[in-house]
């Protein structure tokens, strides 16, 4: 969309030092980053996968939407080109997570973009510390560490995800309204399937031998407390960090305590520290993906199949009865 913004490729450099000239200084000759804004579809830049997935659906055949953060990147820590940042500039909204990516968040608050979409502004969010949902056995002598800022991982949880959806399709009818009524129709289709997706973990882990669960990367808080379960987390929210010895002797104490059966680590992050622990401590290891980004080693090719492997992959963990 933003017509005022057109591609100019092919006129000659004269011809723009003129219209400079003449006071038309909207006019850019770098039109490379283009592809990401300036269609004729309401331009979306979303800052990664899931919410991408999310402006896809819920923008349908009216929206081009671009990620910042790429397939197989580690969203964490993105760094934003230069390119990206005019893209974002140009394109008609921007869709990311405040505290997930500092980049972003800086690029964001820089650009002109005219419709700015937080999602982190349309549910609610928590501090989680490297253990969420209840204690589980007594293990603990360090109790459970502050860890920096807010949990991000909001979209893990089916109904928080729900919540971004409705205010995501909000902000969409606004901000191009001749096609508000598609977007109502696929954001309320998307909010069914997420309450369907909802159901089939309240049901799928109602019962099962044990509620505790270990991970690499903080990343599973908000589904462990929606669903009754304890998640035991070896870094903290930032998936690179390292774990304390004193953290590793507690989380064997507390997998033997709890019967803990399995340590999850995920696709994007090394899985050096998992495969270490469930060695020393004699457990498995399986993969429980935190969806920030889909790859071909990803065990589903959106976030609805990955979260039914998720699904599947605790219910195997935690032994369901
Ligand atoms: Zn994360």
């Amino acid at each position: 969309m933003n017509v005022r913004r057109r591609r100019i490729s092919g006129i000659p450099a004269i011809a723009i030092a003129a219209a400079t000239a003449l006071g038309l200084g909207t006019l850019s000759a770098c039109s490379d980053t283009a592809s990401a804004a300036n269609t004729d579809k309401f331009d979306v830049v979303a800052a990664f996968y899931p919410l991408q997935y999310l402006a896809e659906q819920i923008g349908g055949d009216h929206v081009h939407v671009t990620s910042l953060t790429k397939p197989g990147q580690e969203p964490h820590d993105l760094e934003i080109s230069a390119q990206q940042t005019a893209a974002l500039g140009e394109s008609d909204a921007v869709l990311y997570l405040k505290n997930l990516q500092p980049a972003v968040d800086d690029a964001v608050s820089q650009s002109e973009v005219k419709t700015k979409i937080d999602a982190a502004s349309l549910t609610t969010e928590e501090k989680h510390g490297n253990e969420v949902g209840g204690h589980a056995a007594t293990h603990d002598t360090s109790k459970n560490e502050e860890l920096a800022g807010l949990d991000p991982h909001i979209w893990l949880d089916p109904v928080r995800y729900a919540q971004v959806a409705e205010g995501v399709g909000k902000a969409f009818e606004k901000a191009d309204p001749k096609n508000a009524a598609d977007y109502r129709t696929n954001t309320a289709a998307l909010v069914k399937k997420l309450d369907a997706l909802d159901t089939e973990f309240k049901t799928g882990l109602a019962n099962t031998k044990t509620k505790v669960f270990i991970t690499t990367h903080a990343a599973f808080g908000y589904l462990a407390e929606r669903y009754g379960l304890t998640e035991e987390a070896i870094n903290g929210l930032d998936p690179e960090s390292e774990p304390s010895a004193k953290r590793v002797k507690d989380l064997e104490k507390m997998a033997k305590a709890d019967g803990v059966t399995t340590v999850f680590y995920e696709t994007l992050v090394s899985d050096k520290t998992a495969k270490t622990i469930a060695a020393d401590a004699n457990l498995k290891t399986d993969v429980l993906d935190p969806i920030e980004g889909i790859t071909k080693k990803s065990r589903g090719k959106d976030y609805f199949s990955v979260q039914q492997a998720n699904l599947k992959a605790l219910q195997t963990a935690l032994g369901t009865k």
